[in-house]
């Protein structure tokens, strides 16, 4: 009765994790009757055995520790940082790269800091105890870990910790308040993570969905090139850009000239650009991929 088999999947209700969480699951093709009102609490899709519970992204490593949830889109920090409880029964299934970030110790702008020694017996304020301690130990740092829930960094200005430690993306709220980064942590993003003991059927339906996971990632990793070239510099052209398989080559109706056509990936994108110039490429067009399955 494989047709009554269904995944129940978590994503953050509202906050930093949403909006592309759920731009994710439409990019998957996964459909949803009313769409997806950040006011709803959960919502099955209409394409897919796929039921989705909206709920706030501590709780996420601890439902699917439970088994209440069987996956789940939340950052890796809020995950390992719950790991006390839960990392034999919840395994990170796949990075999904957004929502990058790191946690950092930062110490007031005026202070002067040399290395971790510095930190020695003072306070730090952080909403991620575990991670830090575990950080702290590992490099024989003694030092009192001040536990809040949030709006960490006006600890120091509240004369609560001599430092904290926290998520920072950009650094410009380190900023706005005074501090200065000193050290990384933990680098994060955003992970697809599991219930280590789904059923046979579960698993097939998470492969399922990670499948078309993969082809929208790699997509938005890739770029489409075409171009066109003097046969001669065809040779050198195709060395730099084998694509999938190898490039398509096509004659041009100017005799002596083919258009290629192949894959590039994003990383490697302008050096790939200047080889191809110097080998002789004309016209050269980049389009975006919508999926790509190899
Ligand atoms: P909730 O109400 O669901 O508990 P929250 O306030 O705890 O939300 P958000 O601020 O929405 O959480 O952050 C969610 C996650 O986004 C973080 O755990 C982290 O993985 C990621 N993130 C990315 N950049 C940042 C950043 N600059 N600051 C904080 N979190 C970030
Ligand atoms: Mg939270």
């Amino acid at each position: 009765m494989t047709t009554d088999i269904r995944i129940t999947l978590a994503v953050q209700k509202s906050g930093r994790l949403s909006e592309d969480s759920l731009r994710l699951l439409r990019e998957c093709g996964f459909e949803f009757n009313g769409g997806l009102a950040s006011s709803r609490l959960r919502a099955s899709s209409s394409n897919f055995p796929l039921d989705l519970l909206f709920l706030r992204d501590d709780d996420i490593p601890r439902y699917l520790a439970d088994g209440v949830v069987d996956v789940g889109i939340v950052g890796q920090n809020t995950l390992v940082e719950s790991n006390g409880t839960a990392s034999e029964c919840v395994e990170v299934v796949e990075e999904l790269g957004f929502a990058r970030c790191r946690l950092a110790i930062a110490v007031p702008r005026g202070v002067e800091y040399k290395s971790l020694e510095d930190l020695r017996g003072k306070r730090i304020a952080t909403s991620h105890p575990h991670i830090l301690r575990a950080y702290l130990e590992r490099l024989k740092i003694d030092a009192h870990i001040h536990e809040i829930s949030g709006s960490v960094e006006i600890a120091p200005s509240l004369g609560l910790a001599e430092a904290i430690c926290d998520l920072v993306s950009s650094g410009s709220t380190l900023v706005s308040n005074g501090l200065k980064e000193v050290e990384r942590v933990f680098d994060s993003q955003a992970v697809l993570a599991a219930n280590s003991s789904l059923n046979e059927g579960q698993r097939e339906l998470l492969d399922k969905m990670l499948f078309r996971v993969r082809a929208v990632q790699r997509a938005r990793n890739n770029k489409y090139v075409l171009l066109n070239a003097p046969n001669e510099a065809l040779d050198r052209i195709i060395s730099t850009l084998p694509g999938i398989k190898s490039p398509t080559v096509v004659p041009l109706a100017k005799a002596g000239w083919s258009s290629v056509h192949s894959v590039m990936n994003e990383d490697e994108f302008w050096e790939k650009i200047e080889l191809l110039r110097e080998a002789g490429a004309e016209g050269i067009l980049i389009v975006p991929i919508e999926k790509m399955i190899v």
